[in-house]
């Protein structure tokens, strides 16, 4: 997971008590989240759902409420449904959503992806039992299927990410070359790129990359 900053302007629409849906919320959701699920974090997902972080149960003030709607993808929202009520909240500058719960890419796209909470707090717990589930779960024909295929854009990700380790690493790599390959990595770490906290956990496990890019992980 990744934190959020959220646009403090909030979208007329909600003011107006109008619309939760109507493009101005839509828009301002996309670019606050860098158009993320704001769980599996998948960029540009092909259905999209605006959340409420807290149901509504059809109150006005909770449902036209700005902080209180998320950028979903159809297949997070859907496996969150009702059942998750306690989760650590992005949007909370408190909660380091990413250093509280390891995320490990894995290591071919049909293994199981590791998901580990680094706190004991009910929050921290229910939000890793949800990720485990949308990562690893294949509770229906259906997330099986759409299971594997989150696997392997993460699994594609992390190639992505070896291809830069590698040339960093690589003996005869130029200073020149292992710059940009550092470069590089970096983008793959930042909140706009997609499965970014599975890339942080690499270089947490590394022990010279975390040194040298200590200033890139919060
Ligand atoms: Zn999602």
């Amino acid at each position: 997971m990744f934190n959020v900053e959220r646009t403090k302007e909030v979208p007329a629409s909600l003011s107006a008590k109008r619309s939760y849906k109507d493009e101005d919320v839509v828009k301002a959701l996309e670019s606050s989240f860098h158009k993320k699920c704001y769980l599996c974090e998948t960029k540009e997902p092909q259905d999209i759902n605006i959340e409420h972080f807290v149901a509504h149960q059809n109150n006005d003030d909770l449902k036209y409420e700005w902080k209180n709607l998320y950028f979903s993808c159809g297949r997070c929202n859907n496996i969150k449904l009702d059942h998750f009520n306690n989760l650590l909240d992005c949007c909370d500058p408190k909660d380091n959503v990413f250093r509280a719960i390891k995320l490990l890419p894995p290591r071919t796209p049909n293994t199981e992806i590791v998901v580990e909470s680094q706190n004991d707090d009910d929050k921290t717990i229910q939000t890793a039992k949800l990720l485990n589930k949308i990562y690893n779960s294949d509770h229906t024909v259906n997330k099986a299927v759409t299971r594997s295929y989150l696997r392997k854009k993460i699994y594609t990700q992390y190639t992505l990410f070896q291809k830069w380790l590698i040339k960093y690493y690589a003996e005869d790599s130029l200073l020149a070359e292992r710059e940009n390959a550092l470069e590089r990595v970096k983008v793959l770490m930042s909140n706009e790129s997609q499965y970014s906290a599975f890339i942080k956990w690499c270089i947490l496990d590394d022990n010279n990359l975390s040194k040298e890019l200590e200033a890139w992980i919060d």
